[in-house]
């Protein structure tokens, strides 16, 4: 069924696509604007990405860092919110076709918002995904706190000790600051939370093992403070291991060819992608309806002013779009997203091409990643943090960026006891988020180790002395 998005053909329509960092913002910044704003997003909410890895590690509820984007926009009148994938984008005709279930919905612009963000990059190994999720949506995040939690469980159940081993290492591939916060964050929910709360194991014996082909932890961030974030993320117990390439990734493991050409494997039950980003497949879209140019990562380049060429009314904002090398950070979406609504209200009812626009200036407000509690890294301009200074800074950041004073306050708890005390309030585990790739892509996935289904489905047992590795096609195959 396709229809029409309801709306007012005598008022100018923004469309923007994403409520994340660089639609929010820009939304908002057509709150007193003469205009209509209509936001399509394929998700309910808006969510706060720099901390998805603490949904993963049971610090924070999805709720404290994903607010309603209704709710978030409930008082601002000139907006509205439909929820739907993004399909279609009709330069020539001016209309954005999404779709929700089976509603189609065609939404005319007059000037239009794109900051549809990025998504996980395997580069060219998308197999890899089902057994190493990254971390980009709820979903992703949920689904990696049950993988984790779930791997404690196993361990906890197996008399076996190469299956314990395995089901306590915990890989993570990418050294940058998801990486590292992820890798942390592990650590210190093994090392401190979990500790005494088993029987048969030790949490504390887990192994963590943060990958990278890189050489050196953080790169944006520089050698000296990389090299502090290694140092603090080893005294926690992480294994930082620099220069290696996954070749492989399955469901007992990783293979692993190393800077001096050898290759080895590591048997892991838990393994997560923090490895890579690709521009969300629209920037292919606008690409290849207006010429303009894509990078390697997808991100399609844009002008001065953040438009495509020939298209001045449409703004490409945030992680999908290349300009002067910006990073794509939050701050790049928000700046973006405040520019884009700043012009698009000044030049409403302008029948002439838009005036001349000062071209968009970023500004680096700085970057920073936390390592382990109370410890984190930070660049302020020509400064350069690292240790509990640094974490406060991060603290004081986070908590100004997380939307809503509800969010702020149930956060603010939420760290006090995670920091101050050993527990966690988000250690629930459903069936539904350990086996939610299975779920949501409808593929069946044998998420158990096959190496041990002769245990409960009766097939013949493995040879003894066979690595779960060297077993696993025969059982596959029985
Ligand atoms: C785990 C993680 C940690 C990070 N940590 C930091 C950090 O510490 N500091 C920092 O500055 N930045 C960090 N970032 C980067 C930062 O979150 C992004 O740069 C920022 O979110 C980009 O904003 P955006 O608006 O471009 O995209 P997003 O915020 O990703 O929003 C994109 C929105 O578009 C929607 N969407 C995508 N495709 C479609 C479609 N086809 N149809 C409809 N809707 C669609 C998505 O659902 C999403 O809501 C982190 C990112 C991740 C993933």
């Amino acid at each position: 069924m396709t229809t029409p998005a309801h709306q007012n053909p005598e008022r100018h329509q923004v469309v923007v696509i994403g409520s994340g960092f660089g639609g929010l913002f820009a939304t908002q910044g057509l709150k007193r604007a003469d205009v209509d704003v209509t936001v399509i997003d394929r998700s309910t909410t808006h969510l706060f990405q720099p901390l998805l890895y603490q949904v993963a590690t049971g610090i924070l509820s999805e709720g404290e860092i994903a607010p309603s984007t209704r709710t978030v926009l409930k008082d601002q009148d000139n907006a509205r919110v439909l929820l739907g994938s993004v399909i279609d984008i009709d330069l020539a005709a001016r209309t954005v076709t999404s779709q929700c279930d089976d509603t189609t919905t065609v939404t005319r612009y007059d000037s239009l918002i794109v900051s549809a963000g990025a998504q996980q990059s395997y580069f060219g190994n998308d197999h890899f995904a089902e057994h190493a999720p990254g971390l980009k949506t709820v979903d992703d995040a949920l689904e990696v706190r049950g993988r984790i939690l779930h791997a404690f469980e196993k361990a906890e159940l197996t008399d076996d000790p190469i299956e314990r081993i395995r089901q306590l290492t915990f890989v993570v591939v990418g050294a940058g600051p998801t990486g590292v916060e992820l890798a942390g964050q592990i650590a210190e929910l093994a090392h401190r939370t979990l500790d005494g709360t088993f029987r048969s194991i030790s949490p504390k014996a887990a192994r963590i093992v943060l990958l990278d082909a890189a050489p050196q932890v953080l790169p944006p961030f520089g050698a000296k403070l990389g090299s502090a974030a290694a140092r603090t993320l080893q005294s926690k117990g992480v294994e930082v291991e620099l220069g290696s390439i996954v070749t492989d990734v399955d469901a007992l493991g990783l293979t692993i060819k190393d800077a001096d050409g050898n290759t080895r494997r590591i048997e892991a039950a838990c393994k997560v992608w923090s490895a890579g980003v690709a521009a969300s497949p629209l920037a292919k879209q606008l690409a290849e309806q207006t010429g303009a140019p894509l990078d390697r990562a997808g991100r399609i380049g844009v002008g001065a002013d953040l438009t495509l060429p020939g298209q001045p009314n449409v703004f490409v904002i945030g992680d999908m779009m290349s300009r002067d090398q910006l990073p794509g950070v939050a701050q790049t979406a928000i700046q973006g997203g405040r520019y884009a609504a700043k012009h698009i209200a000044r030049e409403v009812g302008e029948t002439s091409p838009p005036s001349e626009r000062a071209p968009f200036h970023y500004r680096d407000k700085g970057s920073m990643a936390t390592v382990c509690r109370f410890s984190a890294v930070a660049q302020v301009g020509r400064f350069e943090f690292s240790g509990f200074v640094a974490w406060l800074l991060w603290l004081a950041v986070h908590l100004v960026y997380i939307v809503g004073f509800r969010s702020r306050i149930a956060t603010l708890l939420s760290w006090t006891s995670s920091f101050l005390g050993r527990g966690r309030g988000q250690l629930t585990t459903s069936e539904q988020q350990i086996r939610a790739r299975s779920a949501v892509t409808g593929q069946h996935i044998q998420f158990d180790n096959p190496f041990l289904a002769h245990r409960t489905t009766g097939v013949q047992n493995p040879p003894s002395g066979t690595t779960a590795r060297e077993a696993e096609p025969a059982i596959r195959a029985s």
